[in-house]
């Protein structure tokens, strides 16, 4: 589950790192009660602006916005709110903005030039740690600074057991060219990001930037948090913060009926069980000349409920030109699987107007592609996976 920044924000300042402090508003009735709340507890002169959407790169698309007076808040937010972001991490439509941070303005002038940096806590599955990855290059794009200057980026594997160490966190403050109290004060930043990233069970906790302001604070300006869903009823109290609204409709669904479920940009819609089997089936399809309209694990059992429920799914994207079903037999019998498809048709009537590609592999296979065969629908059977991917090159073509 991701996180907004103000969300994430929530979690580090609970666990005491400082953050550039802000409210959030949906609607620009209340600007003028906010900023002025905001003023009395920073002192803020300038305000921000801040989109929140799920998605990075705000600052690009506008969704970002520095506003030197009230008037100019005014109408900075009555410009975000509403308005259809595009980032470069968003669809070319772009995502809509139902709320905006409004935030203390933390580059004010002082004594040196506020300074920004990256720094990201996940989970490396190779070293089975988790790992700090941190750079001098922050504010700019990690993914530019990874391909053009791939040595200002370094990283610190921290062991699960022991924690980030402190001889660990000196180095990284070091390595990030501070002295004195900005070294000091980074230090204390990293252990506490540590913490708030173990202790809130997340698979990412990603500042761009930290920033060193002009009096050597060390603060998160940004936070992209994303929790690990398996982790989540141990929290139940970060439920809540679920924005259904950044979430994709089809998968919201999907998860309410317990399939796994992720929504692509292909025509072919598929019906998968196990993950590894879907990825195999995706490439088959890519391979057949198209392009998978989903990914789809149905798991243990695909019996008639489940199917229609996956079927329904698939059958929301107008994009979809055929759908692969793709079932290996072990425990579920094919034939079970087979008249689960062919039930799952009767029940749903007309509303099926593609054709539908079965496949079904393993115990009574054969059993399954007679049950298959004689049914009236427009379902074709396969039991190879050459076979099946002729099959969807004809009825594409
Ligand atoms: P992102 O574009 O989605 O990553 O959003 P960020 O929260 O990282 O903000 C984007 C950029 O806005 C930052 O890199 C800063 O350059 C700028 N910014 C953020 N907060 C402030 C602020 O308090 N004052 C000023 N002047 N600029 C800010
Ligand atoms: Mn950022």
């Amino acid at each position: 589950m991701n996180l907004h920044e103000y969300q994430g924000k929530k979690i580090l300042a609970e666990h005491g790192v400082n953050i550039q402090r802000g409210l959030v508003l949906s609607d620009v009735k209340n600007v003028l009660d906010v900023a002025k709340n905001l003023v009395d507890e920073t002192g803020t002169k300038w305000f921000v602006v801040k989109a929140q959407i799920h998605a990075g790169g705000r600052g690009k698309g506008g969704g970002v916005k520095l506003a030197k007076s009230l008037e100019e808040l005014k109408i900075v937010v009555t410009d975000i709110i509403g308005m259809s972001l595009i980032t470069p991490q968003t669809s070319k439509e772009g995502k809509v903005v139902n709320k905006v941070l409004i935030t203390e303005d933390v580059y004010y002038p002082g004594e040196s030039e506020p300074e920004e940096f990256y720094v990201s806590i996940l989970l490396n599955r190779k070293t089975g740690k988790n790992m700090l990855m941190y750079s001098t290059e922050g504010g700019m794009d990690i993914e530019t600074v990874a391909e053009k200057t791939p040595e200002l980026i370094f990283y610190e594997d921290i062991d699960p057991l022991l924690g980030i160490l402190p001889f660990q966190a000196r180095k990284i403050a070091f390595n990030l060219g501070l002295s004195g109290k900005a070294f000091k004060e980074m230090t204390k930043f990293i252990t506490l990001l540590y913490k708030s990233y173990v202790s809130s069970d997340s698979s990412l906790f990603e500042i761009n930037p930290v920033l060193k302001t002009s009096d050597d604070i060390i603060m998160a300006v940004d936070a992209k948090v994303s929790l690990d869903d398996n982790a989540l009823f141990r929290h139940k109290n970060y439920e809540s913060w679920r924005d259904l609204k950044e979430e994709n409709p089809v998968e919201i669904e999907a998860r309410e009926v317990g399939l796994n479920y992720v929504d692509l940009d292909g025509n072919v819609g598929c019906m998968v069980n196990g993950a590894g089997l879907a990825m195999a089936t995706m490439d088959l399809i890519k391979q057949s000349g198209g392009e998978p309209a989903n990914f789809l694990d149905v798991g243990g059992t695909a019996d008639a409920k489940r199917v229609e429920a996956a079927f329904r799914l698939i059958l929301k994207d107008p994009n979809v030109k055929a759908i692969l079903v793709n079932i290996f037999g072990g425990i579920v019998r094919c034939d079970r699987v087979a008249q689960g498809i062919v039930d799952a048709y009767n029940n749903m009537g007309d509303s099926i107007n593609i054709p539908i590609i079965v496949r079904l592999q393993g115990t009574n296979a054969e059993i399954a592609k007679e049950i298959i065969d004689k049914c009236e629908f427009e379902v074709h059977s396969a039991i190879e996976f050459q076979e099946a991917a002729d099959k969807i090159q004809e009825v594409l073509a």
